[in-house]
């Protein structure tokens, strides 16, 4: 064993020993990496970029770790305390990272539970109690319960990510709180190892014995020395997070802890943010999953009003109220914005609402509930608002209304510009009578900073969500301060409690004291020594914190920058400052990006961890498969921006781009643009990536495979020419084998079949340029590569689909005859040969802006290769023509959708016969991120009889050459595993649509099935 590094940690400030581990880091890190490596079964990851991507959480902080571990087992934790403790170097538990105030940030080594240590240890349906490891996710929990009829109701709204480990560290608080309470009221018992790896059985104190009892004892004394203090000092409200639970012997919550009175252990680590115990598992109380839900939404002039309100509405119920959650003007108007949602939010008012209060009943049935809402709407009718209640009872609008309500905030965090919305007050609970002055006179705080808040959340428990606008690599830091003192006098002011939902971390530390007076945060100190006496546990945390506004510590520190680079596409629109009141933002390309906007469109993520899920949508098919940091849109979007300011291994920006270490991170994205669309920020990881490669191929050089695949719209036209030639890869045994070792293509995998006869050099032209210009019903047909030369009958049938509908088709070509066919350039942009794909774009601009002008659509069929033209071409350079091309570049379904909605296809629907075969539907991943997979059901609901299922499934893992890569081909086929082949496998009598080419050689590989592309199943229905 190694001897013990001179880290005096005990009793130093945060700051100094942030400094000290950094210091000593390299020294340390080699021979904890080395103990930990031989040691444990864990992953060890010492690395730069893996520590950069564990230096943050969905807090302003950054501090680098030491190492990261990932134990496998909770054995495995148990040595890397003991090495750790030995070596003196400090432990920073982490579940999913989503921390909002800096709780997983630290210079120790941090240790992830959430990859493996995921298992539910027991269920107990009829105690209604779950034993589960921390590293299990709040959502993937719930799945599993469902069964029983139960549920883990403290519902976080990041529950596709939470771990119950980092819920355990928060306490953290659901929607529904005023229903369930928060954590601290929903665990019963916790199993922890202390620093000096005793393992702690924490549950009923009556019952406890050995170290636990102890701890309990000494946690008493300390309570009962402190009684008056804490009379006078703690606050009485339910949301009180902050601190230690000193209270669990001296009850001052408005809920209690238990049902029965009684003091309960574990309770004590609930909140401790992992400066206690390393928790190995938690008991869970469980409850009943309600069977009903009502909903009414009350409509208020003014947002006074309806915080005054609130005080009144939590005393109807009778015990059935299970959610008051606000909406203010700003989200409505975010939500009216958007075509998605502004259907549902219209639905949900009456007239120009100030704020709306959304009210949730739940209970046994509907018909229990409905005296509720009757009783709410009487309600408002005593506090003279008559007839301001709109009543929900169908499930479908309610879930609606909670979506909605989310993707507000989304939208809000989607801010351009180095101003964003900080949290930092953002969870300050105080008592319902007092919320409406609060709300009013904090808003007053802001306007005297020059920024405004937008209001939302948990009205119920008095903890609404706010977020003022602030610049963090400017002067943010002293006016998150002044804002911070003059939130907290107000909080006193209504004795409230400053840490109401999401903890204390760096961001907060500093306020216990301010909170509890010196005498209790003298006792959480005491706490923290009993239990920790080396300080190993998250240093630095709840006792000795650092200052909240101390630079050093946040992501955008003194000294940050970025250094300039020459970006390959245009990132202009994210390069633009943002006024912190209005909102509006500069013009593109004026915000002082040195990186041209690149960098800009990076730090859009704030680590939030939305990528982390699993639930429906795109986003992230490569940390679905792998669950690691480095593979999930937040690891590489983190690692793009520590080598965009130069953070990774001290390498300067235009090497750190182009490093293998980038490359690592990036390799398994798929580029299916999931996160485009999922992710709240609005990362494209898919852009980015196509803009990595251009710096690392200009660089590192092309190899065959790249020129293969890039150039392949090229070579077409006369490789199949030599079709049967090119064939016998895949007929001759050992060629495919060759062919790995020459181009990389996994000799697993078949390749599209060449053919001498193709769409473009043998199928029925259609109308002329002129024709189609002066038709009354035109259309321009865009034919993409791969149906054009390997499934031309796509193409065919598309054609045969739209004539039989009465169109006059066009068969879009080149403007300049060279044998060649157009090209959107995405198989350039695929492998980072951008300047090739702009030229192959200013060739469709040439060809198809004369119809776009018109007016004309221009229909694909490939959904990668025609959103192209709605997406990448507009980064290139292209201006105005570009954006006119976009604005008429439609997929068929798309196409045929909107013509059937305007009553124009009557003439195609008299011609379809009925189909009577079930029909599975596989959306492509680029038509998921456009929303166009639902165009796709309802064309396919034109045919009699069509009743199409979609399936819920992310990217196919094919992504276009991805899956073909030898060096991706296990990771393509757990994509594929994770939803759509089986769900192909469940229905053998099914005729599966996919319009993507590899999504349809992805079934055929995975599943031996033949899917079709939309176009074929419309052609074959046709009569003749
Ligand atoms: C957009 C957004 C919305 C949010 N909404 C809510 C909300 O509705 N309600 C709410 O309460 N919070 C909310 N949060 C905060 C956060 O998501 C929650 O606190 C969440 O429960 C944290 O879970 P996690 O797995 O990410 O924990 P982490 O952030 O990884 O860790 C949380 C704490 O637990 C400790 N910890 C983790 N595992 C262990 C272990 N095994 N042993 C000991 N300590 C451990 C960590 O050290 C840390 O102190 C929100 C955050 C974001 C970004
Ligand atoms: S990439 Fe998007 S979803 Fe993921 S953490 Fe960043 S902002 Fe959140
Ligand atoms: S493009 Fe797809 S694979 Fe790549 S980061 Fe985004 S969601 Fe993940």
């Amino acid at each position: 064993m190694s001897a013990a590094l001179p880290l005096t940690l005990t009793g130093d400030t945060a700051a100094h020993a942030y400094d000290s581990v950094a210091r000593i880091s390299n020294e340390v890190a080699g021979r904890l990496a080395a103990r930990l490596a031989s040691e444990t079964q864990g992953e060890v990851l010492f690395s730069a970029p893996d520590r950069g991507r564990y230096a943050t959480d969905a807090s302003i902080y950054q501090v680098t770790p030491v190492g990261v571990f990932v134990p496998r087992s909770a054995p495995d934790v148990k040595t890397a305390l003991d090495i750790c403790r030995d070596m003196g170097v400090p432990m920073v538990p982490r579940g999913a990272g989503t921390s909002q105030c800096g709780q997983t940030v630290g210079t120790g080594l941090v240790v992830d539970y959430a990859k493996h240590l995921r298992n539910i240890i027991d269920v107990d349906a009829v105690e209604r109690t779950a034993e589960v490891e921390p590293g299990i996710v709040l959502d993937h929990l719930n799945a599993a319960l469902k069964k029983h009829g139960l549920w883990y109701p403290v519902d976080v709204s990041t529950s596709a990510q939470a771990t119950l480990g980092g819920m355990a560290g928060n306490n953290s608080c659901g929607s529904r709180s005023i229903a369930y309470g928060n954590m601290v009221h929903n665990v019963l018992g916790a199993q922890a190892w202390t620093s000096a790896s005793q393992l702690l059985q924490l549950g009923s104190y009556a019952t406890s014995s050995g170290k636990a009892r102890e701890l309990g004892n000494y946690v008493r004394s300390l309570a009962e020395e402190l009684h008056p203090a804490i009379k006078q000092m703690w606050p009485k409200v339910m949301r009180r997070v902050g601190g230690y639970n000193l209270d669990i012997f001296d009850p001052q919550s408005e809920r209690p802890y238990t049902s029965d009175g009684s003091v309960n252990l574990a309770h004590l680590l609930i909140g401790s943010e992992g400066t206690l115990a390393l928790t190995k598992s938690l008991t869970l109380r469980l409850s009943e999953l309600p069977r009903a839900k009502v909903l009414g939404v009350v409509n208020f002039p003014t947002f006074y009003r309806a915080m005054d309100a609130a005080q009144h509405i939590v005393k109807i119920g009778d015990g059935t109220l299970t959610a008051v959650e606000l909406v203010d003007r700003t989200m409505i108007d975010l939500s009216l914005q958007n075509p998605a949602f502004a259907p549902t939010i219209r639905s949900a008012l009456i007239d120009q609402p100030a704020a709306i209060l959304l009210v949730e009943f739940s209970g046994a049935s509907k018909a229990e509930l409905l005296p509720k809402l009757k009783r709410l709407g009487e309600l408002m009718g005593d506090l003279l608002l008559p007839n301001s209640v709109v009543e929900m009872t169908d499930d479908a609008p309610q879930k609606n209304l909670w979506e909605v309500r989310k993707a507000g905030l989304n939208i809000m965090m989607s801010l351009k510009g180095d101003g964003k919305p900080v949290s930092f007050i953002e969870d300050c609970a105080v008592p319902l009578e007092h919320l409406a002055e609060y709300t009013d006179a904090l808003t007053e705080v802001f306007r005297k900073y020059g920024s405004k808040g937008t209001w939302y959340a948990h009205a119920s428990v008095g903890t609404l969500h706010v977020r003022p606008i602030l610049d963090m690599r400017r002067e943010g830091a002293p006016k998150m301060r002044a804002i911070a003192e003059e939130a907290s006098e107000l909080v006193r002011k209504f004795k409230g409690a400053y840490s109401g939902e999401h903890g204390d971390g760096l961001c907060r530390g500093e306020w216990i004291e301010w909170q509890f007076g010196p005498k209790i945060n003298e006792a959480f100190a005491k706490i923290k020594q009993v239990m920790d006496p080396i300080n190993l546990l998250s240093p630095g945390r709840m006792v000795n914190p650092p200052k909240m506004d101390d630079t050093r510590l946040m992501r955008f520190a003194p000294g940050y920058k970025v250094i300039p680079i020459q970006t390959a596409l245009d990132w202009r629109v994210w390069d633009v400052q943002n006024d912190p009141v209005t909102e509006q933002t500069s013009a593109p390309g004026s915000g002082g990006d040195p990186a041209q906007g690149f960098a800009k469109a990076v730090e859009m993520c704030n680590n939030n961890g939305h990528c982390r899920k699993f639930d429906a949508g795109t986003m992230c098919p490569s940390y679905r498969v792998t669950r690691d940091e480095k593979h999930l849109t937040r690891g590489r979007a983190n690692t793009l921006r520590l080598a965009l300011s130069g953070q990774l291994s001290g390498l300067d920006a235009a090497d750190a781009l182009a490093s293998e270490e980038v490359k690592d991170a990036l390799d398994l994205c798929v580029g299916c643009k999931g996160c485009k669309r999922d992710c709240p920020t609005g990362v494209d990881m898919a852009k980015m990536k196509v803009e990595f490669l251009h710096h690392y191929k200009a660089r590192h050089g092309y190899t065959l495979r790249d020129k293969l695949v890039a150039r392949l719209p090229d070579y077409a036209h006369w490789a199949s020419r030599l079709a049967p030639f090119l064939n016998l890869r895949d007929k001759i045994p050992g060629l495919a084998a060759l062919s790995e070792k020459l181009t990389g293509f996994s000799a697993r995998r078949t390749l599209p079949q060449w053919k001498t006869q193709t769409f473009f050099n043998t199928a029925p032209r259609g109308a002329t340029r002129a024709e189609v210009l002066a038709a009354s019903k035109p259309v321009v047909l865009f034919v993409d590569t791969f149906n054009g030369t390997f499934e031309s009958h796509n193409a065919t049938s598309a054609l045969k689909v739209l004539q039989a509908a009465g169109y006059t088709v066009h068969v879009a070509t080149k403007t300049i005859a060279d044998g060649k066919h157009l090209c959107c350039g995405r198989t350039y942009l695929a492998s980072g040969m951008v300047e090739e794909a702009k030229a192959k774009a200013r060739e469709v601009v040439d060809a198809l802006l004369p119809f776009a002008e018109k007016g004309i659509s221009i229909v694909g069929l490939e959904p990668s290769c025609l959103l192209t033209l709605r997406d990448e071409m507009l980064v290139m350079g292209l201006g105005e023509d570009a954006h006119t091309i976009s604005q008429h570049a439609l997929l068929l379904e798309e196409f045929l959708a909107r013509e059937a909605v305007a009553g124009k296809l009557e003439e195609l629907k008299g011609k379809l016969q009925a189909v009577d075969q079930p029909i599975l539907l596989h959306g492509h991943c680029h038509q998921k991120a456009f929303g166009a997979v639902s165009p796709i059901m309802e064309v396919l609901k034109l045919i009699p009889g069509a009743k199409p299922a979609l399936i819920e499934s992310s990217c196919c893992g094919m992504a276009g050459s991805f899956g073909y890569e030898s060096s991706h081909y296990e990771v393509s086929m757990q994509m594929a595993e994770l939803s759509l082949l089986p769900a192909v496998r469940q229905q053998p009598d099914a005729i599966v649509v996919a319009d993507g080419t590899s999504c349809r050689h992805q079934i055929r590989d995975g599943a031996q099935r033949e899917a079709v592309h939309v176009a074929v199943l419309l052609a074959q229905q046709l009569r003749a």
